[in-house]
């Protein structure tokens, strides 16, 4: 396998962008070697300049849920594109969003659309403080919840991977109303609340996916929402990764845990950039232009990318593909641990329907520090040994990998002889 056009484009693009890449997680700085340049992608496939062809495990970090290039997508997309691209107005499609995200999680009555994950999340957390008149927020270590200042803490995944304690340039002042809790542990959001009756709101990832996949035990959502309620705090769910794709009501609905804001992103657009945050009324009802909470968006509700939305969101709800994502999903994870343990390699598998990752550890993984005993040497051996033999994943450790619903057998195939070839070159090291 070749990669000497990527390398290329590599050289060039360090000119003018930053590590030639526009988001830090597209760089291989964790698995060494330099970022491969992608030209198109159909279907559970994803090709880069040189012409490799690889089953896309990455799937964009999640949005393309039903495969690259939806023929339905796409042709509503085109559809839209010809009507024209922003009108700093509003249109039927944000309507017909909003219908189908409402009914989708019954805890929203109201939802505005943005344009990221990050926006989504960072209005969230300002609703929970306009709706409580409170100051401070509770988040989990290891949980990513986009890079607005007051959550860029003990932000898991695109910190872990570069050793970083948190970000440069985000002031004193922007995180000292950000406490920090332990993912699993009820007790470390408890001291918080016995300390400080000034806390708005606890935001958490359902399901932990930007510390690899780390899954909520016994009762500890439930508890959480308990918790924060009792003292007057609310629970912000940041669906912005489990959102549609954990099941259509994201993890709230397959956990059975109603949150009192949610936040969306990535699946909710299919491909294009939309975000989202909803609530019951008496809570949506402080944003501007109802109540006085501020939060607008030039962009916001782009018909391009509400026409993407709706249409992936419809195509979604007609496959129904969580039961074959569970399928799949199992059948991958047999397939790690059996090969690793033909190759006597120690690994932990992680998976809450269509995410997953394999963990180089012995011990569990409930929390980022149990997370950050995975031997990332040894996935970086591993990584590579997979992109040569044909399988695209996040060069990252602590990244998810996403199942699309394109997914076939020969895909699997793929997949199996891949890890087959990958294990083995691990447990060389
Ligand atoms: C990806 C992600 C975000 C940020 O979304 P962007 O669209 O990248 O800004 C926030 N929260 C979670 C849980 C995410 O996975």
């Amino acid at each position: 396998m070749k990669f000497k056009k990527s390398e290329k484009l590599y050289k060039k693009g360090l000119k003018n962008l930053v590590g030639a890449v526009n988001s830090p997680v597209r760089a291989f700085s964790s698995v060494g070697g330099n970022p491969l340049f992608i030209k198109k992608a159909k279907g559970s496939k994803i090709y880069d300049v040189d012409g490799n062809e690889y089953v896309d495990l990455v799937v964009s970090y999640g949005p393309m849920i039903l495969g690259h290039r939806h023929k339905k997508v796409e042709k509503a997309a085109k559809k839209a594109l010809k009507n024209g691209y922003s009108f700093g107005a509003s249109t039927e499609a944000e309507i017909k969003l909003a219908k189908i995200v409402c009914d989708a999680f019954p805890e929203m009555d109201k939802v505005r659309f943005v344009n990221s994950g990050t926006e989504a999340v960072l209005s969230g957390i300002r609703l929970a403080r306009a709706f409580t008149g409170k100051d401070k927020i509770i988040k989990f270590s290891g949980c990513y919840h986009g890079h607005q200042d007051a959550l860029l803490v003990a932000a898991g995944s695109g910190l872990a991977t570069l050793s970083l304690p948190g970000s440069k340039g985000v002031p004193e002042g922007a995180v000292k109303n950000t406490l920090i809790a332990e993912y699993n542990n009820l007790e470390s959001v408890e001291k918080h609340f016995e300390n400080d009756d000034n806390i708005a709101g606890v935001i958490i990832e359902p399901i932990g996916g930007n510390m690899g996949v780390v899954i909520p035990q016994n009762n500890f959502l439930k508890d959480l929402k308990e918790l924060a309620n009792k003292n007057g705090a609310v629970l912000i769910a940041d669906e912005v990764m489990t959102g549609f794709r954990s099941t259509f009501g994201g993890a709230q609905e397959k956990l059975g845990v109603i949150a009192d804001i949610t936040c969306l992103g990535k699946v909710i657009g299919g491909g294009f950039p939309v975000g989202a945050y909803g609530a019951r009324n008496e809570i949506m009802e402080n944003v501007a232009p109802i109540g006085g909470m501020y939060q607008a968006g030039t962009l916001s509700g782009n018909p391009i990318a509400m026409a993407g939305g709706i249409s992936t969101l419809t195509e979604l709800k007609k496959q129904n593909p969580y039961d074959k994502f569970e399928e799949i999903g199992n059948i991958i994870e047999i397939i790690l641990l059996e090969t690793a343990k033909k190759y006597n390699v120690d690994l932990v598998v992680n998976r809450f329907g269509s995410m997953m990752n394999p963990f180089f550890t012995e011990s569990k993984v409930t929390n980022f520090e149990e997370a950050q005993t995975s031997d990332t040497e040894k996935f970086g051996v591993f990584f590579w040994e997979m992109i040569k033999n044909g399988v695209f994943l996040p060069p990252s450790q602590f990244e998810a990998w996403f199942l699309n619903s394109a997914i076939c057998d020969k895909d699997i195939k793929v997949i199996a002889n891949a890890v087959d070839k990958a294990m083995l070159a691990v447990s060389k090291i």
